[in-house]
């Protein structure tokens, strides 16, 4: 899940490269390369020093100054075959460092390709996977002498998901791309040619955005673009708009991206409700892009939410939802595991599947499993035109704007209040709910931004909150009902970003078992706003309080029946129920954000992390 950039035809080449790099650093950063073809040949720099790899590499710029200097790729790494170093960085060069590659995914079949190339004699100077690649081109280049019909011939030969952008040295301007499953775009303006592996790469540089299908190879020249299918028939890249905006992608002075994003919560709220919730409609919601059969959602009798990691807990909290409005069963899978279980699909079960990036392949691969078996697969992304968008019957985006900061906050939020639409809109065609329950959901959504701004508002009285733990080590998050999944998502934020160990349970199940854990020197943070359950969430933290564990509350304002009851409260406004999930996960956001920061984590950059996981 690297971060890919290639140019040809740019003048400051070197220069949009590492910006580009700097751009794609969430989707990996534990070293990054470059090379451009400079006086007849491929120079390359590599740095493998952890998020500061890029920056070093932008002291190489000055190195670059040929007039010819003006193709060359690029790589952020996250390392999945080889340690990280300078070796082991891309780009890859093949023997005679005539042909560069650079990869985003997995050669599954790289040992027996590996083994054949070094039989008949190829000297490799990496661990990577990747590198038979480039070794495998500078075979083909012997049949042919242009690199991407050469890329075309290698791309059959290898197996499992990834991205490839390669060049040689006789013809340095032509680029030649690939992907299978993995994201990859193409972009020009005026005589330069761009690929990059997601759009803030080439952001305000590039005019024309192009995608194209798995399995298509494209020759990217000086901003022409020539794509064909693996067996040279025509393929022609589709076109699409790039609304966002540059300065949406850059820090406006925050910190960091996390505080940020933190901060564009009630605009990513008010962005996805947009246009789609109309209360003035007797029908209510609008979901243009849904392109559903009507007939055939109301045959759906059984519904999947599939997800991973914060998009499923987004799953979790929004099934309440779908389960009190639309009275139908909703099964949760985390999806690495959903199509291992051979759970019974049928053309009358919707599978859901959430993902941030719509590039997340464990639940691309159960997306496909699913479609393979006739189910009807309804997709909640926020990257418009991801694969997962194009795989599915139906798609809802999040209008989140782009999310940097490797821990999703605002597109958590975003995903919920999507799931909740489609939560109103489907009872609503069914007729399961009456129209007062619909109408209470609804105007509690209108009210939704205006509330998440109340609590965004209030960072610094939240971090002040959060400092009275600071110096704990050990955290357990209890809820219940729509509270279980926001305890989840509490405890999911705090690993993350301070590495700190932290789990979540439904507050009833801590008697059978986790209980034993608890003692002095342990928080336990409890989600006790006024739901459904609020009496039995205050029975449990009886049991924790009798333990001597410090208690954090997230109670609401004015509440001071419970504010009594903890060492310290984080205090969030009422809503309806079913949407408590969304106010009270912001204070636990910033309980995380402070953690990690009070103990000196880069909060946009966890260890070991990367924000669009593109390997199972
Ligand atoms: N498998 C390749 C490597 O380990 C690429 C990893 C990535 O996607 O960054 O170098």
């Amino acid at each position: 899940m690297c971060g890919i950039i290639g140019v040809s035809g740019v003048h400051d080449a070197p220069e949009v490269i590492v910006e580009a790099l700097r751009r794609l650093e969430y989707r990996g950063y534990d070293s990054a390369g470059m090379t451009i073809y400079q006086d007849g040949r491929l120079v390359r720099v590599r740095e493998a020093t952890g998020t500061h790899s890029v920056e070093l590499l932008s002291k190489h710029i000055k190195d670059f100054q040929g007039s010819d200097s003006i193709s060359g790729l690029g790589h952020n790494r996250w390392a999945t075959h080889g340690k990280p170093s300078q070796e082991n960085a891309h780009p890859q060069f093949d023997c005679s460092g005539r042909v560069a590659v650079v990869h985003n995914g997995i050669v599954e079949n790289f040992l027996e390709l590996k083994e054949e190339l070094l039989n008949h004699g190829h000297v490799f100077s990496s661990e990577t996977d990747t590198e038979v690649i480039a070794h495998l081109l500078e075979v083909a280049l012997i049949e042919t002498d242009r690199i991407d019909f050469a890329l075309a011939e290698v791309f059959s030969k290898l197996r499992g998901a990834m991205a490839i952008v390669a060049m040689e040295t006789s013809r340095p301007t032509l680029l030649a791309c690939v992907r299978r499953t993995s994201p990859l775009i193409i972009a020009t303006n005026d005589g330069e040619g761009f690929i990059a592996s997601d759009i803030p790469a080439i952001l305000g540089r590039a005019k024309h955005y192009y995608q194209i299908d798995d399995g298509v190879v494209a020759g990217v020249e000086l901003g022409e673009i020539n794509a064909f299918k693996l067996d040279h028939e025509p393929a022609e890249p589709r076109e699409f708009v790039v609304t966002w905006d540059l300065s949406r992608s850059a820090r406006d002075g925050y910190d960091d991206f996390m505080s940020k994003e933190i901060m564009e919560q009630p605009q990513a709220i008010r962005d996805t409700l947009a246009g789609r919730l109309q209360l003035w409609d007797s029908s209510g919601i609008k979901l243009d892009e849904l392109r559903l059969d009507l007939e055939q959602l109301l045959g759906v009798n059984k519904i999947f939410m599939i997800g991973c990691g914060t998009s499923y807990h987004a799953c979790m909290a929004a099934r309440y939802a779908i389960e009190s409005l639309c009275k139908i069963p909703v099964e949760l899978d985390v999806a690495s595991e959903f199509r291992y279980r051979e759970p019974k699909l049928d053309p009358q079960t919707l599978v859901i599947a959430v993902s941030q990036s719509g590039e997340t392949l464990d639940t691309i691969a159960a997306l496909a499993e699913a479609s393979d078996s006739g189910a009807i697969s309804l997709v909640v992304s926020n990257v418009v035109d991801s694969s997962m968008a194009r795989m599915a019957d139906a798609v809802i985006y999040t209008h989140a704007g782009p999310e940097v900061c490797v821990a999703s906050t605002k597109t958590y939020l975003a995903q919920i209040v999507a799931l909740e639409l489609f939560a109103i809109y489907f009872a609503k065609l069914k007729g399961t709910s009456t129209a007062k329950e619909i109408q209470a959901l609804a105007t509690a959504l209108t009210d939704l931004p205006d509330k998440v701004e109340q609590l965004t508002n209030r960072f610094a009285e939240m971090i002040q909150v959060a400092s009275k733990v600071e110096a704990f080590e050990r955290f357990y998050f209890i809820g219940r009902n729509v509270g279980f999944p926001v305890a989840l998502e509490g405890a999911l934020k705090l690993k993350e970003l301070s590495y700190l160990p932290a789990e979540g349970f439904p507050a009833g199940e801590l008697k059978h078992g986790p209980i034993a854990m608890l003692d002095p020197s342990s928080v336990v943070v409890a989600i006790a706003t006024r739901g459904r359950l609020w009496e039995k969430v205050m029975a449990n933290l009886q049991e924790v309080k009798a333990r001597g564990a410090k208690v954090l509350l997230v109670a609401n304002e004015g509440d001071q029946q419970t504010i009594a009851e903890g060492d310290a409260a984080f205090l969030v406004p009422q809503t309806h129920p079913l949407l408590s999930p969304v106010l009270d996960t912001i204070p636990l956001q910033v309980l995380a954000y402070h953690l990690a920061r009070f103990r000196g984590f880069d909060v946009d950059r966890p260890r070991n992390l990367a924000k669009t996981v593109t390997v199972e």
